[in-house]
């Protein structure tokens, strides 16, 4: 079983009674029920009221894949629960960043730039353009697929070059995005996604589902160990190797 946990800051949908009545519950809770359908998926959420926002050294360890949705409130967050996240990562946990996760702290932490970008909310349309169909996260998306509407972001994305660009965005006022990107840090892998914008039901949209479906798949660890520096003798001596971890 893959053990996913879905981190909301969870703010506009009791806020807004429109963002409300898009997510009742919560975005975190119609991700978890769409990931849940995945006999390989075990899913917790987790959200910024929770004690800690949800996050403990402990709760990590026990989980594979993070999913991270945040948007005003991201300096809410304690750094020392972004270190925590960015240490998990770097020993092997798999990592989603959706939209406006962009700016979390977590992310900025594990990719050390602004991350900045350009936006508009004007009920675009955007068409995402899937740039390598081999992949296993584009995995039965077709060569692209419509949102009727989503925030614009746009170009200059300050983000370093991913090791990997999937998906590119290109939004009916013009813009263009890199819409899907992927990076390894450490022994981790990192998947940025950009739709998800919360006044529009972009997390009911088949293809976004699949791809975030796809990218627990992906993401999930195949090796998770702590990166140490240890002090070493030649592989000649007879007492042995490592001296110090
Ligand atoms: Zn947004």
């Amino acid at each position: 079983m893959i053990r996913v946990l879905v981190w909301n800051e969870f703010y506009h949908e009791k806020a807004e009674e429109a963002i409300k009545a898009i997510y009742p519950d919560g975005l975190h809770k119609t991700i978890a029920d769409f990931l849940s359908a995945d006999e390989e998926i075990e899913v917790r959420t987790a959200t910024l009221d929770d004690e800690n926002c949800g996050i403990s050294r402990e709760i990590l360890d026990n989980t594979d894949v993070l999913i991270w949705w945040g948007h005003m409130r991201h300096k809410l967050v304690p750094d020392e629960v972004a270190s925590l996240v960015k240490e998990a990562v770097l020993d092997g946990m798999g990592a989603i960043f959706l939209h406006s996760a962009h700016h979390s702290k977590p992310f900025k932490a594990l990719l050390g730039t602004s991350c900045n970008l350009t936006w508009r909310e004007s009920e675009d349309r955007e068409v995402l353009w899937v740039i390598e169909p081999s992949h296993p996260i584009t995995k039965d998306i077709d060569r692209f697929f419509t949102l009727d509407h989503e925030e614009t972001y746009g170009e200059p994305f300050t983000i370093p070059t991913p090791d990997k660009l999937l998906l590119i965005g290109n939004f009916s006022g013009g813009e263009v995005f890199r819409s899907g990107c992927l990076y390894e840090r450490g022994n981790g892998k990192i998947f940025y996604f950009q739709p998800g914008h919360e006044a529009f039901p972009t997390f009911k949209v088949p293809e976004v589902q699949s791809i975030i479906r796809n990218a627990v798949h992906f993401v999930a660890p195949t090796y998770r160990q702590n990166i140490t520096c240890p002090h070493v003798r030649t592989i000649n001596d007879k007492d042995g190797y490592v001296i110090e971890k």
